[in-house]
Protein backbone atom coordinates (compact mmCIF):
# COMPACT_ATOMS: atom_id res chain seq x y z
CA UNK A 1 0.00 0.00 0.00
CA UNK A 2 1.14 3.53 -1.15
CA UNK A 3 1.24 5.67 2.02
CA UNK A 4 -1.23 8.65 2.02
CA UNK A 5 -0.08 12.47 1.56
CA UNK A 6 -1.89 15.62 1.68
CA UNK A 7 -2.85 16.80 -1.61
CA UNK A 8 -0.43 20.42 -2.42
CA UNK A 9 1.98 19.34 0.31
CA UNK A 10 0.48 20.48 3.57
CA UNK A 11 1.30 19.02 6.80
CA UNK A 12 -1.58 19.62 8.53
CA UNK A 13 -3.07 16.01 9.65
CA UNK A 14 -6.26 17.00 9.63
CA UNK A 15 -5.95 18.31 5.75
CA UNK A 16 -9.15 16.56 3.93
CA UNK A 17 -7.75 16.52 1.10
CA UNK A 18 -5.78 12.74 0.58
CA UNK A 19 -4.03 11.00 -2.18
CA UNK A 20 -1.58 7.75 -1.92
CA UNK A 21 1.95 8.91 -2.57
CA UNK A 22 3.37 7.76 -6.45
CA UNK A 23 4.97 4.06 -6.72
CA UNK A 24 6.91 4.01 -9.35
CA UNK A 25 9.37 1.09 -10.52
CA UNK A 26 12.07 1.16 -12.48
CA UNK A 27 12.25 -2.15 -15.22
CA UNK A 28 13.81 -2.76 -18.13
CA UNK A 29 17.93 -2.26 -19.63
CA UNK A 30 19.69 -0.44 -21.82
CA UNK A 31 17.61 0.93 -24.71
CA UNK A 32 14.57 -0.81 -23.10
CA UNK A 33 15.02 1.15 -19.80
CA UNK A 34 11.35 2.64 -18.27
CA UNK A 35 9.96 4.07 -15.01
CA UNK A 36 5.94 2.40 -14.37
CA UNK A 37 4.22 4.95 -12.32
CA UNK A 38 2.20 1.43 -10.90
CA UNK A 39 -0.91 3.82 -9.07
CA UNK A 40 -1.22 6.95 -11.96
CA UNK A 41 -4.80 5.76 -12.03
CA UNK A 42 -5.21 5.68 -8.17
CA UNK A 43 -3.34 9.25 -7.63
CA UNK A 44 -4.96 10.37 -10.96
CA UNK A 45 -8.56 9.57 -9.09
CA UNK A 46 -7.53 10.99 -5.99
CA UNK A 47 -6.94 14.47 -7.91
CA UNK A 48 -9.55 13.70 -10.16
CA UNK A 49 -7.53 13.91 -13.09
CA UNK A 50 -7.01 10.90 -15.14
CA UNK A 51 -4.08 8.99 -14.93
CA UNK A 52 -2.93 9.32 -18.48
CA UNK A 53 -2.40 13.53 -17.96
CA UNK A 54 -0.12 12.84 -14.54
CA UNK A 55 1.51 10.39 -16.55
CA UNK A 56 2.12 12.33 -19.63
CA UNK A 57 3.36 15.29 -17.49
CA UNK A 58 6.07 13.39 -15.74
CA UNK A 59 7.19 12.42 -18.83
CA UNK A 60 7.24 15.79 -20.35
CA UNK A 61 8.98 17.44 -17.49
CA UNK A 62 11.50 14.67 -17.40
CA UNK A 63 12.00 15.19 -21.18
CA UNK A 64 10.84 11.31 -21.82
CA UNK A 65 8.21 9.63 -23.60
CA UNK A 66 4.88 8.08 -21.46
CA UNK A 67 2.23 5.01 -22.27
CA UNK A 68 -0.77 4.51 -20.49
CA UNK A 69 -2.08 0.93 -19.83
CA UNK A 70 -5.60 1.58 -19.16
CA UNK A 71 -6.00 -1.80 -18.08
CA UNK A 72 -3.60 -1.93 -15.56
CA UNK A 73 -3.93 1.81 -14.44
CA UNK A 74 -0.58 2.52 -14.78
CA UNK A 75 1.54 4.74 -16.70
CA UNK A 76 4.95 3.80 -18.29
CA UNK A 77 7.66 6.46 -19.06
CA UNK A 78 11.32 6.16 -20.66
CA UNK A 79 14.20 6.00 -18.77
CA UNK A 80 14.80 5.21 -14.82
CA UNK A 81 13.88 7.87 -12.68
CA UNK A 82 13.59 8.07 -8.81
CA UNK A 83 10.41 7.35 -7.37
CA UNK A 84 10.93 11.21 -5.42
CA UNK A 85 11.13 12.88 -8.57
CA UNK A 86 8.10 11.39 -9.95
CA UNK A 87 6.41 12.59 -6.78
CA UNK A 88 8.31 16.08 -6.87
CA UNK A 89 6.83 16.03 -10.54
CA UNK A 90 3.65 15.10 -9.12
CA UNK A 91 3.23 17.87 -6.77
CA UNK A 92 4.20 20.12 -9.61
CA UNK A 93 1.43 18.64 -11.66
CA UNK A 94 -0.99 19.15 -8.52
CA UNK A 95 0.45 23.30 -8.41
CA UNK A 96 -0.50 23.74 -11.97
CA UNK A 97 -2.91 21.23 -13.25
CA UNK A 98 -5.37 20.65 -10.05
CA UNK A 99 -5.57 23.45 -7.53
CA UNK A 100 -7.36 26.19 -7.82
CA UNK A 101 -5.41 29.46 -8.52
CA UNK A 102 -7.43 31.32 -6.19
CA UNK A 103 -8.59 29.45 -3.31
CA UNK A 104 -5.40 26.82 -3.59
CA UNK A 105 -8.06 23.75 -3.23
CA UNK A 106 -8.44 20.82 -5.14
CA UNK A 107 -11.97 21.09 -6.11
CA UNK A 108 -11.17 21.87 -9.76
CA UNK A 109 -12.97 20.22 -12.85
CA UNK A 110 -11.53 20.71 -16.50
CA UNK A 111 -12.89 21.21 -19.40
CA UNK A 112 -12.44 22.85 -22.82
CA UNK A 113 -14.82 25.64 -24.00
CA UNK A 114 -15.93 26.39 -27.40
CA UNK A 115 -12.48 28.09 -28.28
CA UNK A 116 -10.80 24.74 -27.58
CA UNK A 117 -9.06 25.84 -24.61
CA UNK A 118 -8.72 24.01 -21.38
CA UNK A 119 -11.23 26.00 -18.63
CA UNK A 120 -10.83 24.89 -14.80
CA UNK A 121 -14.11 24.96 -12.62
CA UNK A 122 -13.56 25.80 -9.05
CA UNK A 123 -16.36 24.36 -7.05
CA UNK A 124 -14.89 25.88 -3.62
CA UNK A 125 -15.12 29.35 -4.91
CA UNK A 126 -16.24 29.79 -8.22
CA UNK A 127 -13.00 30.69 -10.03
CA UNK A 128 -13.14 29.95 -14.04
CA UNK A 129 -9.72 30.31 -15.77
CA UNK A 130 -7.64 29.22 -18.33
CA UNK A 131 -5.00 26.76 -18.15
CA UNK A 132 -1.31 26.99 -19.30
CA UNK A 133 -1.44 26.27 -22.79
CA UNK A 134 2.12 26.65 -23.55
CA UNK A 135 2.65 23.41 -21.60
CA UNK A 136 3.23 20.73 -23.83
CA UNK A 137 0.57 18.77 -21.55
CA UNK A 138 -2.26 21.28 -23.05
CA UNK A 139 -1.90 19.84 -26.41
CA UNK A 140 -2.23 16.50 -25.35
CA UNK A 141 -5.25 17.52 -23.56
CA UNK A 142 -6.54 18.85 -26.64
CA UNK A 143 -6.26 15.53 -28.50
CA UNK A 144 -7.35 13.55 -25.37
CA UNK A 145 -10.53 15.83 -23.42
CA UNK A 146 -11.14 15.07 -19.94
CA UNK A 147 -14.95 13.55 -19.52
CA UNK A 148 -17.05 14.47 -16.57
CA UNK A 149 -15.77 12.05 -14.39
CA UNK A 150 -12.30 12.22 -14.19
CA UNK A 151 -11.26 10.53 -17.37
CA UNK A 152 -10.62 10.86 -20.85
CA UNK A 153 -13.36 11.27 -23.50
CA UNK A 154 -13.44 7.57 -25.51
CA UNK A 155 -12.69 7.11 -28.94
CA UNK A 156 -10.25 10.14 -29.34
CA UNK A 157 -10.11 13.79 -29.37
CA UNK A 158 -12.85 16.16 -29.83
CA UNK A 159 -10.74 17.43 -32.07
CA UNK A 160 -12.07 16.64 -34.93
CA UNK A 161 -15.51 17.43 -34.10
CA UNK A 162 -17.27 20.02 -35.72
CA UNK A 163 -15.63 19.45 -39.06
CA UNK A 164 -17.42 18.07 -41.17
CA UNK A 165 -16.08 14.99 -43.33
CA UNK A 166 -15.66 17.05 -46.51
CA UNK A 167 -13.19 18.95 -44.19
CA UNK A 168 -11.33 15.86 -43.63
CA UNK A 169 -10.99 14.42 -46.39
CA UNK A 170 -9.96 17.34 -48.11
CA UNK A 171 -7.18 17.93 -45.37
CA UNK A 172 -6.07 14.38 -45.96
CA UNK A 173 -5.85 14.51 -49.79
CA UNK A 174 -3.81 17.97 -49.33
CA UNK A 175 -1.47 16.15 -46.50
CA UNK A 176 -1.19 13.34 -49.17
CA UNK A 177 0.24 15.95 -51.79
CA UNK A 178 2.41 17.31 -49.55
CA UNK A 179 4.71 19.99 -50.60
CA UNK A 180 3.63 23.74 -51.80
CA UNK A 181 0.03 23.21 -53.39
CA UNK A 182 -1.20 21.43 -50.06
CA UNK A 183 0.19 24.46 -47.82
CA UNK A 184 -1.72 26.66 -49.59
CA UNK A 185 -4.89 24.41 -49.22
CA UNK A 186 -4.35 24.34 -45.82
CA UNK A 187 -4.20 27.87 -45.23
CA UNK A 188 -7.20 28.68 -46.93
CA UNK A 189 -9.24 26.48 -45.02
CA UNK A 190 -8.07 27.62 -41.86
CA UNK A 191 -9.23 30.85 -42.68
CA UNK A 192 -12.63 30.23 -40.72
CA UNK A 193 -10.79 29.10 -37.47
CA UNK A 194 -12.21 30.64 -34.58
CA UNK A 195 -9.33 30.19 -32.52
CA UNK A 196 -7.46 33.02 -30.83
CA UNK A 197 -4.52 32.96 -32.76
CA UNK A 198 -1.79 33.23 -29.79
CA UNK A 199 -3.24 30.23 -28.30
CA UNK A 200 -2.65 28.64 -31.17
CA UNK A 201 0.42 29.69 -31.45
CA UNK A 202 1.97 28.86 -27.93
CA UNK A 203 0.06 25.34 -28.49
CA UNK A 204 1.66 24.86 -32.17
CA UNK A 205 4.57 26.25 -31.63
CA UNK A 206 6.35 23.06 -30.51
CA UNK A 207 9.75 22.00 -29.89
CA UNK A 208 11.45 23.35 -33.17
CA UNK A 209 10.54 27.32 -32.14
CA UNK A 210 13.31 26.86 -29.75
CA UNK A 211 15.60 25.85 -32.19
CA UNK A 212 14.39 28.26 -34.77
CA UNK A 213 16.79 31.82 -33.84
CA UNK A 214 20.20 30.87 -35.30
CA UNK A 215 21.60 30.45 -39.06
CA UNK A 216 18.48 31.97 -39.80
CA UNK A 217 19.07 31.32 -43.68
CA UNK A 218 19.97 27.46 -43.95
CA UNK A 219 17.52 26.36 -40.79
CA UNK A 220 14.18 28.45 -41.91
CA UNK A 221 12.21 25.53 -42.99
CA UNK A 222 12.74 23.48 -39.27
CA UNK A 223 12.02 26.39 -37.61
CA UNK A 224 7.95 27.73 -37.46
CA UNK A 225 6.24 30.09 -39.40
CA UNK A 226 4.06 31.13 -36.32
CA UNK A 227 1.17 33.27 -38.26
CA UNK A 228 -2.59 32.38 -37.19
CA UNK A 229 -3.01 31.12 -40.43
CA UNK A 230 -0.02 29.33 -40.70
CA UNK A 231 -0.36 27.75 -37.39
CA UNK A 232 -4.21 26.81 -38.06
CA UNK A 233 -3.55 24.79 -40.78
CA UNK A 234 -0.43 23.15 -38.78
CA UNK A 235 -3.15 22.37 -36.07
CA UNK A 236 -5.38 20.91 -38.28
CA UNK A 237 -2.86 18.33 -40.41
CA UNK A 238 -1.82 17.36 -36.42
CA UNK A 239 -5.45 16.92 -35.97
CA UNK A 240 -6.37 14.95 -38.56
CA UNK A 241 -2.72 13.06 -38.64
CA UNK A 242 -3.42 12.37 -34.85
CA UNK A 243 -7.20 11.05 -35.54
CA UNK A 244 -5.44 8.71 -38.44
CA UNK A 245 -3.02 7.31 -35.81
CA UNK A 246 -6.04 6.67 -33.23
CA UNK A 247 -7.56 4.59 -35.95
CA UNK A 248 -4.61 2.82 -36.25
CA UNK A 249 -4.12 2.08 -32.95
CA UNK A 250 -7.15 0.53 -32.42
CA UNK A 251 -6.88 -1.76 -35.17
CA UNK A 252 -6.85 -5.16 -33.07
CA UNK A 253 -4.70 -7.27 -35.48
CA UNK A 254 -2.07 -4.67 -35.77
CA UNK A 255 -1.51 -4.85 -32.34
CA UNK A 256 -1.87 -8.45 -31.76
CA UNK A 257 0.81 -9.47 -34.12
CA UNK A 258 3.17 -7.56 -32.38
CA UNK A 259 2.15 -8.91 -29.01
CA UNK A 260 2.73 -11.99 -30.27
CA UNK A 261 6.06 -11.13 -31.05
CA UNK A 262 6.50 -10.53 -27.25
CA UNK A 263 6.62 -6.80 -27.63
CA UNK A 264 5.20 -4.72 -24.37
CA UNK A 265 3.20 -1.25 -24.46
CA UNK A 266 5.84 0.47 -24.55
CA UNK A 267 8.34 -1.78 -27.18
CA UNK A 268 5.06 -0.83 -29.49
CA UNK A 269 4.96 2.66 -29.00
CA UNK A 270 8.78 3.07 -29.71
CA UNK A 271 8.41 0.61 -32.67
CA UNK A 272 5.16 3.05 -34.26
CA UNK A 273 7.51 6.19 -34.12
CA UNK A 274 10.41 4.37 -35.77
CA UNK A 275 7.71 3.55 -38.49
CA UNK A 276 6.51 6.66 -38.45
CA UNK A 277 10.12 8.33 -39.26
CA UNK A 278 10.79 5.96 -41.89
CA UNK A 279 7.43 6.53 -43.57
CA UNK A 280 8.34 10.32 -43.75
CA UNK A 281 11.56 9.31 -45.17
CA UNK A 282 9.67 7.22 -47.84
CA UNK A 283 7.75 10.15 -48.38
CA UNK A 284 10.51 12.46 -48.88
CA UNK A 285 12.27 9.37 -51.39
CA UNK A 286 8.93 9.81 -53.65
CA UNK A 287 9.97 13.54 -55.01
CA UNK A 288 12.23 13.27 -57.90
CA UNK A 289 13.64 16.62 -57.92
CA UNK A 290 16.75 17.04 -55.11
CA UNK A 291 15.19 20.22 -53.90
CA UNK A 292 11.65 19.24 -53.17
CA UNK A 293 13.12 15.69 -51.56
CA UNK A 294 14.37 17.75 -48.89
CA UNK A 295 11.39 20.25 -48.35
CA UNK A 296 9.08 16.90 -48.30
CA UNK A 297 11.32 15.26 -45.82
CA UNK A 298 11.75 18.21 -43.44
CA UNK A 299 7.88 19.08 -43.79
CA UNK A 300 7.33 15.17 -43.26
CA UNK A 301 9.38 14.71 -40.21
CA UNK A 302 8.35 18.02 -38.61
CA UNK A 303 4.89 16.02 -38.38
CA UNK A 304 6.01 13.47 -37.01
CA UNK A 305 7.99 15.34 -34.21
CA UNK A 306 5.21 18.12 -33.26
CA UNK A 307 2.54 14.95 -33.57
CA UNK A 308 4.66 12.78 -30.84
CA UNK A 309 6.32 16.10 -29.23
CA UNK A 310 10.11 15.48 -30.02
CA UNK A 311 13.09 16.92 -30.49
CA UNK A 312 15.41 17.20 -33.12
CA UNK A 313 17.41 14.86 -31.52
CA UNK A 314 14.62 11.92 -30.78
CA UNK A 315 14.27 11.98 -34.52
CA UNK A 316 18.05 11.07 -34.94
CA UNK A 317 17.89 8.40 -32.25
CA UNK A 318 14.63 6.73 -33.75
CA UNK A 319 16.06 7.14 -37.44
CA UNK A 320 18.83 5.20 -35.84
CA UNK A 321 17.10 2.63 -33.59
CA UNK A 322 13.99 2.21 -35.81
CA UNK A 323 14.96 2.68 -39.37
CA UNK A 324 18.38 2.47 -40.14
CA UNK A 325 19.71 -1.62 -40.73
CA UNK A 326 21.86 -3.39 -42.98
CA UNK A 327 21.69 -0.57 -45.64
CA UNK A 328 22.58 1.64 -43.46
CA UNK A 329 25.29 3.34 -45.47
CA UNK A 330 23.06 3.99 -48.93
CA UNK A 331 19.75 5.36 -46.47
CA UNK A 332 22.15 7.83 -44.37
CA UNK A 333 23.48 8.89 -48.67
CA UNK A 334 20.16 9.52 -49.68
CA UNK A 335 19.03 11.84 -46.86
CA UNK A 336 22.24 13.21 -45.98
CA UNK A 337 20.82 16.89 -47.18
CA UNK A 338 17.54 16.03 -44.72
CA UNK A 339 19.92 14.86 -41.83
CA UNK A 340 22.02 18.24 -42.08
CA UNK A 341 19.33 20.26 -41.64
CA UNK A 342 17.90 17.85 -38.20
CA UNK A 343 21.46 18.36 -37.35
CA UNK A 344 21.71 21.96 -37.78
CA UNK A 345 18.20 22.07 -35.53
CA UNK A 346 19.69 20.55 -32.68
CA UNK A 347 20.77 23.51 -29.63
CA UNK A 348 23.63 21.53 -28.38
CA UNK A 349 26.28 20.10 -31.31
CA UNK A 350 28.76 18.52 -29.06
CA UNK A 351 25.82 16.97 -27.67
CA UNK A 352 24.52 15.75 -30.69
CA UNK A 353 27.94 14.46 -31.97
CA UNK A 354 28.23 12.55 -28.35
CA UNK A 355 24.64 11.05 -29.33
CA UNK A 356 25.54 9.99 -32.35
CA UNK A 357 28.63 8.06 -31.85
CA UNK A 358 26.37 6.07 -29.62
CA UNK A 359 23.69 5.35 -31.85
CA UNK A 360 26.47 3.94 -34.01
CA UNK A 361 27.56 1.53 -31.44
CA UNK A 362 23.96 0.56 -30.30
CA UNK A 363 23.22 0.18 -34.46
CA UNK A 364 26.13 -2.11 -35.02
CA UNK A 365 24.62 -4.13 -31.74
CA UNK A 366 21.30 -4.56 -33.28
CA UNK A 367 23.00 -5.13 -36.53
CA UNK A 368 26.50 -6.89 -36.17
CA UNK A 369 27.60 -7.19 -39.84
CA UNK A 370 27.99 -3.21 -39.99
CA UNK A 371 31.33 -3.44 -37.68
CA UNK A 372 33.26 -3.56 -41.18
CA UNK A 373 31.34 -0.37 -42.52
CA UNK A 374 31.79 1.79 -38.83
CA UNK A 375 35.09 4.02 -40.88
CA UNK A 376 32.66 4.68 -43.60
CA UNK A 377 29.64 5.10 -41.54
CA UNK A 378 31.64 8.03 -39.70
CA UNK A 379 33.59 8.96 -42.57
CA UNK A 380 29.95 9.84 -44.52
CA UNK A 381 28.59 11.82 -41.25
CA UNK A 382 32.03 13.36 -41.22
CA UNK A 383 31.95 14.82 -44.89
CA UNK A 384 28.51 15.97 -44.29
CA UNK A 385 29.42 18.21 -41.52
CA UNK A 386 27.84 16.51 -38.58
CA UNK A 387 30.21 14.63 -36.74
CA UNK A 388 33.06 17.34 -37.56
CA UNK A 389 34.10 18.14 -34.26
CA UNK A 390 37.47 16.42 -34.16
CA UNK A 391 37.60 16.71 -30.15
CA UNK A 392 34.51 14.63 -29.76
CA UNK A 393 35.36 12.25 -32.19
CA UNK A 394 38.94 11.55 -30.56
CA UNK A 395 37.75 11.73 -27.02
CA UNK A 396 35.18 9.29 -27.73
CA UNK A 397 37.52 7.20 -29.49
CA UNK A 398 40.02 7.41 -26.36
CA UNK A 399 37.56 6.63 -24.00
CA UNK A 400 37.60 3.00 -22.47
CA UNK A 401 34.25 1.38 -22.96
CA UNK A 402 33.65 -1.23 -20.42
CA UNK A 403 31.30 -2.57 -22.63
CA UNK A 404 32.48 -5.24 -25.08
CA UNK A 405 30.49 -3.75 -28.23
CA UNK A 406 32.07 -0.42 -27.18
CA UNK A 407 35.44 -1.43 -27.51
CA UNK A 408 34.63 -3.36 -30.40
CA UNK A 409 33.31 -0.46 -32.42
CA UNK A 410 35.86 1.55 -31.10
CA UNK A 411 38.45 -0.75 -33.10
CA UNK A 412 36.46 -0.68 -36.15
CA UNK A 413 36.60 3.00 -35.78
CA UNK A 414 40.29 3.22 -36.12
CA UNK A 415 40.60 3.63 -39.44
CA UNK A 416 38.93 6.62 -39.87
CA UNK A 417 40.30 7.72 -36.27
CA UNK A 418 43.99 7.23 -37.82
CA UNK A 419 43.20 8.76 -41.50
CA UNK A 420 41.74 12.10 -39.34
CA UNK A 421 44.81 12.51 -37.24
CA UNK A 422 46.97 12.23 -39.71
CA UNK A 423 44.57 14.83 -42.10
CA UNK A 424 44.73 16.97 -38.96
CA UNK A 425 48.91 16.58 -38.41
CA UNK A 426 48.71 17.62 -42.52
CA UNK A 427 47.10 20.65 -42.20
CA UNK A 428 48.78 22.02 -39.43
CA UNK A 429 52.07 21.28 -41.16
CA UNK A 430 50.53 23.11 -44.15
CA UNK A 431 49.88 26.06 -41.77
CA UNK A 432 53.32 26.55 -40.09
ZN1 LIG B 1 -11.15 28.08 -5.90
Amino acid sequence: MAAVLNIGGSDDPAYRYKMPAVVGKQEGRGNGKKTVIVNAADVGKSLKRPGEYLTKYCAVELGTISTFDKTQGQGCITGWHETKDLQDKTNKFIKEWVLCAKCKLPETSMELDSKKRIMFDCKACGHHYVADMSHKLANYILNNPPDAKGGIVQGGGNASKGKSKEDRRKEKAARQKGGGAAEEEEEEEADDTNVPANELKERAVGSFAEQGGEEEDEDQEWSVDTSADAVAARLRVQEAAYSKVEAAEQGISDKKAMKEEGLDEFEIEKRKIGDEVRAALEKSEAEEDAKARVAVGVKALMEVAQKRELQPLDLFGFLFDGVLDAAAVTTLKAHMRLLQKLYKATPDKKKTQSFLLKQIEALVGRVPELEKKVPTLLKLLYDADILDDEDVLFKWHEKESKKKLGRKVREAAAPFITWLKEADDDSEEESD
